[in-house]
């Protein structure tokens, strides 16, 4: 049988492609591309050409069965996304989930992923962080699922697009309050890459300021909650227990 090769692709910066990315893109039968004309682009920069298949959300399912069978006849195939690593909040779980359940040889080649970049410039705490990628469109969806993260204690991490970037920083700053800490990776790798780091007000007015503010791609970080908020529930339930307790009869 084949093998599948998961290979990162540039997130801005075409140098951040591997050499062993190109290598492997060169050798291999087929090429699984998000979308086929985006990456034909990447390919022919690269001066190669192969037979590509498109492979996204809409059709993952059923193609990933048909390719598969292709790496069991012996053909391998290269999966590649738009931009950064696949299956980071881009398409390629169910292929690589059906790949591992026939026993089919799957090989990462790791290279750039915005969410990587973005933290280790950041200047956050990264011993932990917790990737939650695109947060819902809407808004109280959007704030819902940021109630349960706002006693987590590990960096967060989202991506956003800069349409929705102001109001995901409002509902920051409502649900997790005006003091957090936020840092946004803008651009990464590309000519206008900008860093906005302080509370999630000082961001805010900067991003609502910046008349690029509305294109180009935004990571989100926040750092997490400090011991001193979650300890502080702790201190306002007993605090209410004792007031109770004192109330009875
Ligand atoms: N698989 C990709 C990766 O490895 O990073 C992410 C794909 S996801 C569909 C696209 C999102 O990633 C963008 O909306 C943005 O949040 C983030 N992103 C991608 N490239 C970026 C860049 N150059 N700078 C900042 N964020 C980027």
């Amino acid at each position: 049988a084949g093998t599948l090769f998961i290979v990162a692709t540039p997130i801005g910066n075409l140098d951040d492609l591997t050499r062993r990315a190109e290598q492997v893109l060169s050798s291999v039968d087929l090429v699984a591309a998000e979308d086929t004309r985006h990456s034909g682009r990447l390919l022919q920069h690269l001066g190669i050409s192969k037979a590509m298949w498109a492979l996204h959300d809409h059709n993952e399912r059923e193609r990933s069965e048909s390719l598969l069978d292709r790496i069991d006849a012996g053909e391998s195939v290269a999966l590649i996304s738009d931009a950064g690593t696949p299956l980071i909040s881009d398409p390629g779980y169910v292929l690589v989930r059906a790949a591992r359940r026939r026993g089919i040889r799957v090989v990462p080649v790791p290279g750039a992923c915005a969410m990587v970049a973005a933290l280790s410039a950041a200047g956050l705490p990264t011993d932990r962080f917790l990737f939650a990628g695109f947060l819902p469109a809407r808004s109280a969806a959007r704030t819902k699922a940021l109630e349960t993260l706002a006693r987590e204690t590990a960096t967060l991490v989202f991506y956003e697009s800069p349409r929705r970037i102001s109001a995901l920083l409002q509902d920051i700053k409502s649900t997790l309050g005006e003091c957090r800490e936020v840092v946004l990776a803008r651009e990464l790798t590309k000519a206008f890459e900008t860093f906005y780091s302080g509370s999630v007000v000082d961001v805010l007015e900067a991003v609502n300021a910046d008349p690029h503010s509305a294109k180009g791609e935004y990571v989100v970080m926040v750092a997490g909650a400090t011991e001193s908020v979650t300890d502080q529930v702790a201190v306002d339930a007993d605090r209410v227990l004792t007031l109770l307790l004192t109330e009875l009869p």
